[in-house]
């Protein structure tokens, strides 16, 4: 190829599981065009999901570095900015800014910049203490406050609370869960089983507070921390850990003119409303849908791999069922779309709950030993999204 007609760059914003595994795809593809990726954090390589089972596991945030970035740029040919925030987008130029003043040109562009916490409206004198967690090196904050200290409130029942409360708790911290809702992963599975997934934490030593939303956090005596609840209860912590949600990262792509509804809108081929942006992952609104899930981004990164090497390749989402990381009541949930009437079978913690349409199988939520039926209803149930 001559000098004159090197391709344009492909510039992937993000670092996260969505940015490297099409990094790797799209390399097995296409060894030559030149590649940047910017990222705020660190850019070291780690797998999200074990933010949440690593304490039970003695493992440090240092533990769970699958590649360091060094070793992600020479892997991938890469060029990686690290701690480097993208500030805005010129799709008419086709140029980015970046927070330290720079700005670069690219030829496409993917937007994999994830999703944040959602922060819940906290008054008191302490509200900077509240910490949530959703990258490594948030993890990493969150572990050097544990240190020595006991007590954590987590507030939310969804996944990543549940989880947190699980692997503090078998890890020896005191926990107290409190969240607005009667049951816990309320939208992933029937309340039966989000009750059974909260006696088996119970036994663990979890206290809940369900019905209460956290209203306040004060300084307390000495290094701790006073958490008051809307029903006039006060808690007592050394740590709070907010989980109440994450809400796609959109601003970058909404001050470029693209089209953001959710997430970032994106069609079957991951192509926003620019034809030379593509957004997936946690950021990204696929027909409609907006999975913060892995399987669906890994599956995502494959097809946007080949669409980027010139084979354009939709998406295509099978069943993809959800599984809790909750060793005291494993479970596994494929949440129904659209309404139909739950059977729930088994007792104690062992539950399978099913969800049909008439004949149709259409989700299902398996707790305890029954999460080996998984294959079973996943043969019943209808894709995510189908090409
Ligand atoms: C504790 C926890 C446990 C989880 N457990 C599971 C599980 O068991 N199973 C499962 O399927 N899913 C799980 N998830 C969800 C899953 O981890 C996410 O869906 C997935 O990691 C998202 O990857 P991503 O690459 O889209 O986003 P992220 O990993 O959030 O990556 C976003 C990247 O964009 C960068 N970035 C953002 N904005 C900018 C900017 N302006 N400039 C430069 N860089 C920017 C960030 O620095 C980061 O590198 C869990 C999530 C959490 C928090």
């Amino acid at each position: 190829m001559p000098n004159s007609t090197q391709p344009a760059p492909l510039i992937i914003v993000g670092s996260g599981l969505a940015a490297y595994t099409l990094v790797r795809e799209w390399r097995k593809q296409d060894p030559d065009t030149p590649l940047t990726l910017i990222t705020a954090d660190d850019g070291a390589g780690y797998s999200k999901p074990m933010l949440s089972n690593a304490l039970g596991k003695g493992q440090s945030p240092d533990d769970l570095i699958q590649m360091p970035v060094d070793k992600v740029a020479e892997q991938y040919r890469a060029r990686i900015l690290t701690h480097t925030r993208v500030t805005h987008i010129d799709p008419t130029t086709q140029t980015l800014q970046l927070d330290k003043g720079e700005a670069l040109s690219w030829g496409r562009l993917v937007l994999a910049v994830g999703a944040e916490p959602i922060q819940a409206p906290l008054e008191g004198d302490a509200v900077d203490r509240v910490m949530s967690i959703n990258n490594r090196l948030d993890f990493q904050a969150f572990y050097e406050r544990l240190s020595d200290r006991k007590k954590v409130v987590i507030m939310g029942a969804g996944l990543i609370g549940c989880e947190y409360a699980n692997d503090l708790a078998s890890a020896g911290y005191q926990v107290e869960l409190v969240a607005p809702s009667e049951s816990l992963l309320t939208g992933l599975v029937p309340e039966q089983v989000g009750q059974a997934l909260k006696a088996e934490l119970e036994a663990l030593g979890v206290r809940f507070h369900l019905g209460p939303l956290v209203s306040r956090v004060d300084r307390g005596e000495a290094d701790s921390l006073t958490v008051s609840l809307t029903n006039g209860q006060q808690l007592k912590a050394d740590v709070v850990l907010s989980a109440v949600g994450l809400r796609a990262k959109v601003d970058l792509a909404r001050a470029a003119g693209l089209e953001v509804n959710r997430a970032i809108k994106v069609d079957k081929y991951l192509q926003t409303s620019n034809p030379n942006i593509y957004a997936l992952g946690d950021c990204a609104e696929v027909e409609g849908l907006v999975l913060q899930f892995v399987m669906p981004l890994m599956n995502a990164a494959r097809s946007l791999a080949k669409t980027l090497a010139g084979e354009r390749t939709p998406v295509h989402w099978p069943a993809m069922p959800i599984t809790v990381k909750t060793p005291a009541c494993p479970v596994i949930a494929y949440p129904p779309r659209g309404d139909g009437a739950w059977q729930i079978d088994g007792e104690g913690a062992n539950l399978a709950a099913v969800c049909r349409q008439g004949d149709a199988v259409i989700g299902f939520a398996l707790s305890g030993d029954r999460i080996k039926e998984r294959n079973t209803w996943l043969k019943a149930v209808p894709p995510l999204l189908a090409t």
